[in-house]
């Protein structure tokens, strides 16, 4: 089955249930401040889960385009995380609770798409015994496929009662893949949305009672079609192939510039999505995840010998994979190819300069007869010129430099201390890395560009 299969046999499935087809909301929220992208299906239907929708309106399923920031880390590593990726729901407001939902999801799973019971196993929150009922009692799953899990696994969002993010929230149930080998692999999470949380350990009942469900598309996708990771998908083969042929490197799998190209054909997919929504690189919010991105898929290209654009070549291929359910992007290639371009030698001619101060730094290490760049030396690139240790570390190793990680440390310590400031309104269902990310920008870090420091000449 083609991924654009299972999306439509998906929104059969449950409009046939009685849901109420829904498209995509767009990505950049219009009027959520506390996202600063779309990270999952339920996000357009906060004021439902409130109670302060239509009425009528309580049976909904979607395909929904997500960007996920904190997972960021993950990308091209765990094979199942993208930045950019869809997510098939279904929701209930004050309607159907989860009986049906759970019922309907194993239905879909085993009936519609025929997977073998055997391969798929089952999580429910600790003292959701309702939960574990049905899936033991009535869908007769075996208790030993069934697991009881804590709040941050089995509560969504993540760890909602203690130390989550304030918002609709509820436990949830979700549904594992297993392969031959043993790998499993997280599809499908049942959210029973039936809490709002207004502080640690205070969940407020809802006025009624919701479904909020999450599948993942391209983790789904790639069970049905007998590969392991979501990039081995009929969606990604081509993307991957490109960034491969564009590259000139041969695709191996299991190799660090395996890594990097799963991860330039994911961040090609994210970039033209969001600036198919008028995102541009820039120094703050949505386009500053943007330059994030782009520049990061641009220094793995230049570590893989690449000194010229590339990214801009894989629009086109991104636009062809997604243009049966997203037609609109074919049209905008031209336009999206120009400003990804643009991005790309501006950051390239930043990063040539970059590597010129480090060359500096480097002879001067060797000059002295150390091994060793100094704690100093590393965070002046940094702080100074925005040059993040990492890329020093690694282009460092290659002349037999090490960095006094110490002592950069504790220079960046002392920085953050005078200068951390106040950081946005914390970005619930995105908290943790993007968190991170912001913090970075806050402290005035110009990290290798990701900031509009070209003006002033440095990286
Ligand atoms: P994981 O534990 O694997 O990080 P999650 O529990 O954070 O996933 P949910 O918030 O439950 O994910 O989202 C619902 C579904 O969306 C998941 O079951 C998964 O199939 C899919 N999904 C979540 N994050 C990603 C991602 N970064 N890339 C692709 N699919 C994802
Ligand atoms: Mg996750
Ligand atoms: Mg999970
Ligand atoms: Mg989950």
């Amino acid at each position: 089955m083609t991924t654009d299969e299972l999306r439509d046999a998906y929104l059969d499935f449950f409009a046939s249930k009685g849901c109420e087809r829904r498209a995509s909301d767009v990505l950049v929220p219009r009027d959520d401040p506390t996202v600063l992208f779309t990270p999952a299906g339920m996000n357009q239907f906060k004021r439902e889960f409130m109670g302060l929708g239509d009425p009528n309106f309580k049976r909904a399923t979607t395909c929904q385009k997500c960007i996920r920031t904190g997972d960021i880390e993950n990308v091209g590593k765990t094979g199942r995380h993208m930045t950019f990726f869809e997510m098939l729901g279904n929701f209930s407001f004050g309607d159907y609770f989860k009986r049906e939902a759970i019922h309907w999801a194993w239905e879909f799973l085993t009936n519609t798409l025929k997977i073998p019971a055997d391969r798929l196993t089952i999580t429910v929150y600790l003292d959701d015994d309702e939960a574990y009922d049905i899936w033991h009692n009535e869908v007769k799953i075996p208790a030993n496929r069934i697991t009881r899990m804590g709040e941050d696994d089995n509560f969504w969002p993540a760890g909602a009662p203690t130390h989550g993010p304030n918002g609709v929230c509820g436990p949830c149930s979700e549904i594992f893949y297993h392969y031959d080998d043993g790998r499993e692999v997280e599809i499908w999470n049942l959210v029973f949305t039936q809490f709002n949380r207004v502080g640690p350990n205070q969940l407020e009942p809802l006025p009624s009672k919701n479904i909020d469900t999450g599948m993942g598309l391209e983790r789904a996708a790639s069970c049905l079609q007998g590969v392991k990771t979501n990039f081995e998908t009929d969606i990604f083969v081509p993307l991957v192939q490109a960034v491969s042929e564009v590259l000139g490197k041969r695709y191996d799998a299991d190799s660090l510039d395996g890594i990097r190209i799963r991860r330039a054909a994911d961040h090609a997919r994210a970039l033209t999505f969001t600036i198919f929504e008028n995102v541009r690189p820039g120094p703050e919010k949505q386009g500053y995840v943007v330059r994030r991105l782009l520049r990061r898929a641009v220094l793995d290209a230049y570590r893989m010998g690449r000194r010229e654009p590339y990214l801009f070549e894989i629009i086109p291929v991104v636009a062809d994979v997604m243009k049966r359910p997203y037609p609109e992007l074919l049209e905008s290639v031209p336009r999206i190819q120009t400003v990804v371009r643009e991005e790309e030698e501006r950051f390239l001619r930043n990063l040539e300069n970059g590597i010129k101060l480090m060359d500096d730094v480097f002879r001067k290490t060797e000059a002295a007869g150390s091994d060793t760049i100094s704690g100093d030396d590393a965070f002046s690139l940094h702080a100074t010129y925005g040059i993040p240790v990492e890329i020093v570390e690694s282009l460092g190793a290659e002349r037999d430099l090490k960095i006094d990680r110490e002592g950069f440390e504790a220079h960046l310590a002392e920085h953050g201390r005078i200068s951390r400031g106040s950081t946005e309104a914390a970005d619930v269902f995105a908290t943790g890395p993007l968190d991170a990310l912001k913090q970075e920008h806050h402290e005035g870090t110009s990290f290798l560009g990701y900031e509009t420091t070209e003006a002033e000449g440095t990286v």
